[in-house]
C-alpha cells in the first residue's frame, strides 16, 4: 500500500468541500474586506462577517464578536499568552502552564519569563493528565493567566478543562486552552467550557494550513501581538485572509455537524489499531490513558530496544507516514518533553511512534499497519545488542 497517512495530528489533507467553499475568495470576491466604497470590497466584508458568525455557532460562542481570526495555531497561542500577560501586567506577573503544553505555549512562556514573568510549570501524572487540585495550588495573588491544553499532539491525553475552568474563574484569572487538537475529536462547547480564551487551527481539521483562530471572551482584557491596521475590531492588523478563514469556517462546519458518528467511527479503528499492535509485538507500552480520556484519532507507544526515526524510515519505505513525538520535536535529538513527563526514562522516550488516524482512515490501511510494524520492530531490536542481552537474560530465567 502506499501513502498510509496516519499522521492527522501533525496535519490534516483538506476535502473538497472545503476547496470549494474558499474558491469564490480568490477571484470573485477578492476585495479587501476593510473596503467600503465599492461593491467588490463590501461584499469581503458581508461574507467575513457571515464567516465569524458561522465559526461562533460551530462552537456555541455567545457572541460572534468574541471570534478572532488569526494566522495560525501558534499564533493565537502566542497572541492569548503574551497579550493577557502584558495587558495584566499591573496586576501581576505569574503564569501557570503545564509541561506537556505544545512549545507555541512553552516557548512562549520561557520568552515571558525573560521579560519579568513568572511561570509554574505543573507536572502531570503517568497518563498526562493535570490535576485541577494543583492548578489550584499553584494560583498566588499575582497570578494573571493560566494556559492549560484541552488534548495533547503527542500522545492524546484529553485534560479536565471544565473544572479547571471553574477553579480559574472562582480565583479571578484568565484562563486559556489551545485547543487545536480537539476541533473534531470531541466536543467543544465554549458556554459550557467556561474558558477565557481558546485556540484553533485549521489545518488540524481538514481545513487550509495558515490560519486560526482564538476566541476571547468579552471583557479579557489583552494587549495586541499584531499592530497595525484596525482589523479584528482592532486587535489583529493584516488583511483579513479571506479565503483562508472561508476554508476554516467550513471545516468546522463539517466537523461539528458530524462529530458523534465520526468520534465513535475513529474510536473504533484507533483500538483496533492498538489492539492489534499490543497483540503482536513484545515490549510495547502505549502512552497516554486507555479511556475516556484518550483522543479518539492518537495511538502513541513506546517499543523497547528501538529507535523511533528508525521506525519510522522503515514505515516510509513500506508506504506508511507517521511522527515520533511530535513533528516539532523529530529533528532534534532531545527526546519528547511530553514523554519525558509522564516518566519515560529517556531511552523508552526515543523509542516512541505516534500514529494518528482520520475520518478517513480504512479498515484495510489500519490491517496494513498491524501487519507491516511487527516485522519491522523484530528487524530493528535483530540489530540493537541490547536487545540481545534481553534475549540472552530471559533463556538464563527459562533455564
Ligand atoms: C499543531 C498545533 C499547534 C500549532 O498550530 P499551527 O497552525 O500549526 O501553528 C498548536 N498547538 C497544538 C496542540 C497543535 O497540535
Amino acid at each position: 500500500m502506499n501513502n498510509v497517512y496516519m499522521d492527522n495530528n501533525a496535519t490534516t489533507c483538506m476535502t473538497k468541500e472545503v476547496v470549494d467553499a474558499m474558491m469564490p475568495y480568490f477571484i470573485d470576491t477578492f476585495g479587501n474586506a476593510s473596503s467600503k466604497f465599492y461593491g467588490i470590497g463590501r461584499n469581503a466584508e458581508q461574507a467575513l462577517y457571515k464567516m465569524r458568525e458561522s465559526v461562533a455557532k460551530s462552537l456555541n460562542a455567545a457572541k460572534v464578536n468574541e471570534i478572532y481570526f488569526t494566522g495560525s495555531g501558534c499564533e493565537a497561542d502566542n497572541w492569548a499568552i503574551k497579550g493577557a500577560a502584558l495587558a495584566n501586567r499591573s496586576k501581576g506577573n505569574h503564569i501557570i502552564t503545564s509541561k506537556i503544553e505544545h512549545h507555541a505555549v512553552l516557548n512562549t512562556c520561557e520568552y515571558l519569563e525573560k521579560h519579568g514573568f513568572e511561570v509554574t510549570y505543573l507536572d502531570v501524572d503517568e497518563y498526562g493528565i493535570v490535576d485541577p487540585a494543583a492548578v489550584e495550588a499553584a494560583i498566588c495573588d499575582n497570578t494573571v493567566l493560566i494556559s492549560i491544553m484541552t488534548a495533547n499532539n503527542e500522545i492524546g491525553t484529553i485534560e479536565p478543562i471544565a473544572e479547571i475552568a471553574k477553579i480559574a474563574k472562582a480565583h479571578k484569572v484568565i484562563f486559556h486552552t489551545d485547543a487545536v487538537q480537539a476541533i473534531g475529536h470531541m466536543k467543544i462547547d465554549l458556554q459550557e467550557l467556561g474558558v477565557d480564551m481558546l485556540s484553533l487551527s485549521a489545518h488540524k481539521f481538514h481545513g487550509p494550513k495558515g490560519v486560526g483562530m482564538l476566541y476571547i471572551r468579552n471583557g479579557v482584557r489583552i494587549d495586541n501581538l499584531i499592530h497595525g491596521g484596525g482589523q479584528e475590531r482592532g486587535k489583529r492588523a493584516a488583511t483579513e485572509n479571506l479565503a483562508g478563514i472561508a476554508g476554516l469556517a467550513k471545516a468546522l462546519e463539517l466537523a461539528v455537524e458530524n462529530l458523534d458518528e465520526n468520534v465513535a467511527a475513529m474510536i473504533k479503528k484507533r483500538d483496533k489499531l492498538i489492539k492489534g499492535i499490543r497483540d503482536n509485538i513484545p515490549y510495547v507500552r502505549l502512552n497516554g490513558p486507555e479511556d475516556e480520556r484518550r483522543l479518539c484519532n492518537n495511538a502513541n507507544f513506546s517499543f523497547k530496544y528501538v529507535e523511533g526515526e528508525s521506525i519510522l524510515m522503515m514505515l516510509d519505505m513500506n508506504g506508511i507516514c507517521a511522527s515520533s513525538g511530535s513533528a516539532c520535536a523529530s529533528g532534534s535529538l532531545d527526546p519528547s518533553h511530553v514523554l519525558l513527563a509522564i516518566g519515560l526514562p529517556h531511552e523508552i522516550a526515543h523509542g516512541s511512534l505516534r500514529l494518528s488516524i482520520g475520518e478517513d482512515t480504512t479498515d484495510e490501511e489500519i490491517d496494513y499497519v498491524i501487519k507491516t510494524l511487527p516485522p519491522i520492530i523484530s528487524r530493528l531490536r535483530d540489530m540493537s545488542p541490547l536487545y540481545e542481552e534481553v534475549l540472552k537474560g530471559e533463556k538464563n530465567n527459562v533455564q
